[in-house]
């Protein structure tokens, strides 16, 4: 009987935009014990903005953005988008630059007019080992508090110039962390985005555990680290990063708009890019799995 309640049980989640890949996850799912939930992207709407802007004395914001963009002339991610965007708005003359590098969960590299530049968040600035001068301090303290993400332009190995970002929390996730805790399950967040912004969309949302600062080759262990304690856990993503956790996961969700890694990584595959999809999933198990009995 059991490969024809697995059947339904798939084919019902097909109606709702639930692709299932493996099923013994799916059986899984009604046993959950936590949920970590990738931030950005997942439960934020993942589209920063540039909403301010600091820089040492010598350096003027203009230049700082030209800067900036050149530096993130190469990259994909959302950041780079998003301070390419700002300098073109600006109308700022964006310089070319070469030897272009990524560097994961941190930031980028490049040379520009023969200069060594970086553009990154604490975790660059940590592998640098770089000291963040007063008045950049000072405006990227109070861009935390309001959960804008900040990232620092670097010049011979020290920050020039801070950019803050904005992101918005998606309307859905409310209710999906209340959903979740109304179902008992316990929900985490897990990003590599700086513990200010990770505690304040934390807080805001009212998620109990909270993994911040984390490089990506070290968000699986994350996950290994709740299943130590005897947990079950899910994970829910969308980015390459997320992949080796979404694989180390009891349960592994990728979200639609996921690149291809993230979906390859997955148990189940959130089609609708609608974390609601999440609680639906966990619902749809129990109910299955208690008819069998
Ligand atoms: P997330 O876990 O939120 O998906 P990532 O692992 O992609 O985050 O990046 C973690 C952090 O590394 C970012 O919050 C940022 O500080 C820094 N970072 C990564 N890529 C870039 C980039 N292209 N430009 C600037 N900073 C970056
Ligand atoms: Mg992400």
């Amino acid at each position: 009987a059991i490969p024809l309640v697995v059947a339904i049980n798939t084919s019902l989640a097909a109606r709702n935009g639930m692709l299932v890949r493996d099923r013994a996850a799916m059986e899984q799912a009604r046993n959950l014990d936590t949920v970590v939930f990738d931030k950005t992207g997942t439960l934020t709407e993942g589209e920063h903005g540039v909403v301010g802007t600091a820089t040492v004395d010598g350096v003027d914001e203009d230049e700082a953005f030209a800067l900036a963009a050149a530096v993130e002339g190469d990259s994909e991610h959302m950041i780079a988008r998003a301070i390419r965007e700002a300098a073109a708005e600006r109308g700022v003359e964006v310089p070319d630059a070469s030897d272009f590098e990524a560097i994961k969960g941190r930031g980028v590299r490049a040379t520009v007019h023969g200069d060594e530049l970086f553009v990154g968040g604490p975790n660059l600035l940590d592998q640098l080992d770089s000291d963040v001068p007063d008045e950049l301090q000072r405006f990227a303290d109070e861009a935390g508090e309001n959960a804008q993400t900040v990232v620092y332009l670097l010049r011979a190995g020290e920050p020039i110039a801070a950019f803050a970002m904005a992101d918005v929390v998606r309307e859905s996730s409310f209710r999906v962390v209340d959903a979740l805790h109304d179902l008992g399950v316990e929900v985490a967040m897990l990003t590599g985005d700086s513990q200010d912004v990770a505690s304040a969309v934390a807080d805001e949302l009212g998620i109990d555990t909270v993994f911040a600062e984390v490089l990506p080759e070290d968000k699986d262990g994350k996950i290994r680290e709740l299943q130590d304690q005897g947990k079950l856990v899910a994970m829910v993503g969308d980015g390459v990063n997320d992949a080796p956790a979404l694989a180390r996961a009891d349960v592994g969700i990728a979200i639609g708009s996921g690149t291809d890694v993230a979906v390859q990584s997955a148990d189940v595959v959130l089609v609708q890019n609608d974390p609601m999809d999440v609680v639906r999933l966990v619902k749809l198990s129990r109910a299955s799995y208690r008819k069998m009995q």
